[in-house]
Formats: structure tokens, sequence, C-alpha cells
């Protein structure tokens, strides 16, 4: 079957692959040059099967009052709202009761473990390395108060068998070394060992690689999307700037712009921009630096290690499609990275990046078949997108060809926003 993938950032690439796999005749469609060049390019670098949780979360409603009045808040809010932004935080507040919180995070752990196993496999199979450690994730925590609340989080770990460990302060140092740089600084951290990281923009740039010279996948760059044309209550073909472009089946994985190409086939997506901002880094001073992905819980912005880069990523800002660089932001991620590694690295000659992660008020992808039977989605992979891609591509394929599905995919079609 001809199968054509609309989008060429991580989760479209990552599709591509599976489907091709599997037999299809696969072609990728994308108005970027290249592959990753919108959300994928410049993410924290976490893959971190562990660490997915819904930001939904108990008690985000009123975190997020305070955060409107911080300095260095996770969380911003344009003053201008507009009407899908606020449907958009009534349906995440709607999401964030103990009930739903852990009907959603068990949603986000079946797709991330399948990944965990999925992209072992991919890199095995693939060869491709992409400034990849597989040397776990620790999260750090500066008050007691927040290693009392992990407690929840770590049962539903111990339920779904993740591994982990709570450590004490002295603990920390000896999973990171440069922590003992800043001594008393943070109280405890959960370490996740299994939790890996890497550059997504070289993962899905050598993965594209391998699908166009070792598998045959078609990529055609620099064209734009515009609509869908559907006939007999099928899709006939995807009108671009090319002019219209035909395949048996179509798969849409274009982040946060998903939710326009879909309105028109009468699909509602409640996917929202919400924006990110990233720093790298050049590492100065290696045993100042992190080995691996640290997450510091009071500011949620992760420092990760590559080779001799720092990737620095957070913040969530609510500011629909904008793309500016705001020097606000800079300024609390470039904090955060001084505060917790004041020798690892330049953070002066940071190169400044935003991109705007496709936000579910779930948190959960949305992955499956719509009601036109030739048209799939594989989009809305919000704050781990790469975590989750490899997982969510291969279930994807499974779901197009009609097998019996590697894993349960209840729960993550467009069908659950209904009703
Ligand atoms: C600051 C930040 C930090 C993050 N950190 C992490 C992390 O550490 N770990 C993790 O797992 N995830 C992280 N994420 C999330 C992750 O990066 C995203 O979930 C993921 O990149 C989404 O991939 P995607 O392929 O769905 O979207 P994209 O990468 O945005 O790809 C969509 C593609 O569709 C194309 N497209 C869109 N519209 C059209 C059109 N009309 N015509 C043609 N092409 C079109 C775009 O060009 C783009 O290439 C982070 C995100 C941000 C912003």
């Amino acid at each position: 079957m001809k199968v054509m993938i609309l989008g060429s950032g991580v989760v479209g690439v990552t599709s591509a692959y599976y489907l091709d796999r599997q037999g299809h005749e696969v072609t990728v469609v994308d108005r970027q040059p290249s592959p990753a060049m919108e959300t994928s390019y410049g993410n924290a670098g976490q893959v971190s099967f562990g660490f997915s949780s819904p930001w939904a979360a108990p008690g985000i409603p009123q975190k997020a009052m305070k955060w409107l009045f911080q300095e260095h808040a996770p969380l911003k809010i344009q003053p201008k709202l507009d009407s899908t932004m606020a449907r958009f935080m009534l349906q995440m507040f709607g999401n964030c009761s103990a009930e739903r919180y852990a009907v959603n995070k068990e949603r986000m752990v079946r797709v991330a473990e399948h990944s965990r196993a999925c992209i072992d496999a991919l890199r095995a199979d693939t060869g491709i390395r992409y400034e990849d450690r597989q040397r776990g994730l620790l999260q750090l925590f500066r008050s007691e108060a927040q290693v009392e609340a992990v407690g929840k989080d770590m049962a539903v770990l111990e339920r779904c068998g993740v591994r982990h460990r709570l450590l004490d302060a002295k603990a920390i140092a000896e999973v990171e070394p440069a922590l003992a740089r800043v001594p008393g600084k943070f109280v405890g951290g959960l370490h996740l060992p299994d939790d890996q990281t890497g550059d997504c923009y070289l993962f899905t740039n050598r993965l594209a690689e391998h699908c166009r010279e070792r598998l045959g996948v078609d990529f055609r760059f620099n064209v734009a999307i515009q609509r869908l044309k559907r006939v007999a209550g099928r899709i006939e073909s995807v009108v671009t700037s090319d002019g219209e472009l035909t395949a048996d089946a179509y798969v849409v994985c274009l982040g946060s712009y998903s939710p326009f190409l879909v309105k028109d086939m009468g699909i509602k997506l409640p996917i929202y921009p919400v924006k990110g901002y990233s720093l790298t880094v050049p590492v100065t001073d290696d045993g100042g630096a992190p080995q691996s992905t640290v997450m510091d819980e009071t500011f949620k912005v992760a420092i990760s290690r590559f080779d001799d880069r720092i990737r620095v990523g957070g913040t969530a800002e609510l500011a629909a499609y904008s793309l500016e660089l705001l020097e606000q932001r800079r300024a609390t991620i470039s904090m955060v990275v001084r505060d917790v590694f004041p020798e690892g690295g330049d953070v002066a000659n940071a190169e400044f990046w935003t991109g705007l992660r496709p936000m579910t008020p779930d948190s959960t992808p949305i992955i499956g078949a719509t009601r036109i039977d030739n048209l799939w989605l594989n989009t809305g992979h919000g704050t781990l997108g790469w975590t989750m891609s490899c997982g969510s591509a291969q279930l994807l394929a499974d779901l197009v060809d009609g097998r019996q599905p590697a894993i349960d995919p209840s729960g993550l079609d467009v069908s659950r926003y209904a009703a």
C-alpha cells in the first residue's frame, strides 16, 4: 500500500520507518528543506520513559495562579487570551483531578514503555547514533515537600515496573558528580536509571537518512500542505504547493499544525501549541557538566548532556503560534543551568531556540484511526514527543495494517474526545 506521511518531525520520520518496515511504499512530505526543522529541532534531549507524566495534575490550577506572579515561573500566559487558548486551559484544568491524572498517566506510560523497547531495537537495527547516552535521568528536589509529593508518581512507576530509586542529597552526587560542587542546593532526587538522552535533531535526520538510503522512503521537502481532498468518504489526495499528491492512506504528523488540516474533514483536534525554549551551551569543563539528564523540579527545566554541548530546555508559554524569542525566558533557563552546573559551560555563548509543543489537554498523544477510513493520526505528543515517538509510530503501523497491535491502543485515538 502507498502511505503518505504528512510532516517530517520526529513523529513523522519514525512513522515512516515503521510503516516501511511493514512493507509499505512510503512518502514523507514537509514544508521545510530537511527533517526536524520545527519542534523536533531543539528539544531538551530527554528520552524519558519513566518521567512520562501529564502536566494536567492535581494542584496545577492553584500553582498556575501563583506562577502568574513569579519571575522565573515554569508557566507563562500571554495577557491576550483567545478563545482557543481559553478552551484548551479549561479542558486541561478538567484533567487535573486525581482520577483523570491516573487515567492519563497510565496511557502515557503505556506508550512510553513501549517506546523504550522500540528505540533500543531501532538503534540495533539501524546503527544510528545521535550523541546518545543510556545513563538515566535524575529529578532534583529543592524541598522536602517535593520529595513527599513524588510518592504518588513512585506508586505508578512501581505498578508499571519502571525501575527507580529515591536518593538523598549525598547520593545524587554519586549519580551526577558535578552536583558535589553545589552542596546544600538539593535535598534529594528521584533516579530513573533506564532513561536515555541524545539530540533529537540528529536522531531524526540520521533515521531519515537511513529510511531514504536503505529503505527507499521518498522524502519531498519544501512542499507546503494546503488541504485534504475527500471524494466518496475517502481522502483522494493532498493539495500542496507542488500540486496534488496521492496515496492509499495518509498519516497526519504535523505537530501543532495538525488541527488546521483535519478541521475541514469535521475532525476537531484539541491540540494547542505550548511554547518552550532551549539553550545549547558549549561544555567548558567536563567535570562541572551533567553526564546525563537532570530535571530541576522547581523550575521544570531539563538539562541534558550531548558530546560537547549541554542542552537546557523548559518553560511553558501559552502564546498561540508566536515563535518570538523572549529575553525573559532566556534569563530563566540561563539562571537554572548556572545555578545547577555553575562551572559546566559557556552560557553567554549559548544558542537560543524556541519551539511549539503540540499539547493535548490530557497530555496523551492522539494515535489511530479517524472516521475517514484512509486517514490516520499520529500527533499531539506535547512535552515528551521524542520519548513517545517510536512506540507511537510502531503502534500506528500495526493499526494501519490491521494487525493485533503490540500494545493496547484503547484510549489513545481521537474518539476519546467525542464526549
Ligand atoms: C523546549 C522543548 C523541550 C522539549 N523537550 C523534550 C524532551 O526532552 N524529550 C521529549 O521527548 N520531548 C521534548 N519536547 C517535545 C518534543 O520536542 C515534541 O513533542 C516533538 O518534537 C513533536 O514532534 P512532531 O513530529 O509531532 O512535531 P514537529 O517536529 O513540529 O514536526 C511537524 C512537521 O510538520 C511540518 N508541517 C507543519 N505544517 C505543515 C504544512 N502545512 N505543510 C507542510 N509541512 C508542515 C513541519 O515543518 C514539521 O517538520 C520538547 C519540546 C520543547 C518545545
